[in-house]
């Protein structure tokens, strides 16, 4: 069980361009709640915003991939940025990711995944053989059960921290 993310950020506009570019990175799929938006929001933080226009100008395809309960609003969201999205997704079994790469028509190996959960984002691109990078979580409000998950992978996130530093 590889949960170990290639990459730990502290958040998505943090994650370096040139790196991925360097890494032969043509894809980025992106989790939604708590990695580009407040969980349960539709409201993309601006700063997330500006780090998608600039990868899409480079050249970078970017996919929205989602477990939200609500697809209407990972819908919403992607129709709003202007990229292509995967809702009710299933993370972290592989059949989301495969659509997602499939629309970007990128490989794993040119495809990196960034979110804010360890054992549906990172687990399950870990398991495709994609990148994957582990961000903090926007804001500690979220779901009882991601909460719950929380207790877990807080040993684990400080390990990597200290395994990077
Ligand atoms: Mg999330």
């Amino acid at each position: 069980m590889c949960l170990e993310p290639t990459l730990l950020a502290k958040a998505v506009w943090e994650v370096d361009l040139e790196e991925l570019a360097a890494r032969g990175v043509r894809g980025v799929i992106l989790d939604l709640d708590n990695t580009i938006a407040y969980w349960n929001d539709r409201e993309v933080l601006p700063r997330a915003r500006e780090w998608i226009a600039r990868a899409r100008e480079r050249g970078l395809s970017v996919c929205l991939v989602s477990n939200a309960l609500r697809g209407s609003r990972v819908k919403a969201v992607a129709e709003e940025l202007g990229i292509a999205y995967v809702r009710r997704a299933g993370k972290p079994f592989g059949a989301g990711y495969r659509r997602a790469m499939k629309e970007m028509n990128t490989s794993p190996a040119e495809t990196c995944i960034i979110g804010d959960q360890v054992f549906t984002d990172i687990w399950g691109g870990n398991r495709l053989g994609v990148t994957t990078i582990l961000v903090e979580p926007l804001a500690p409000r979220e779901s009882p059960h991601t909460r719950l998950v929380r207790l877990i992978e807080r040993p684990l996130r400080r390990r990597w921290a200290r395994r990077i530093e």
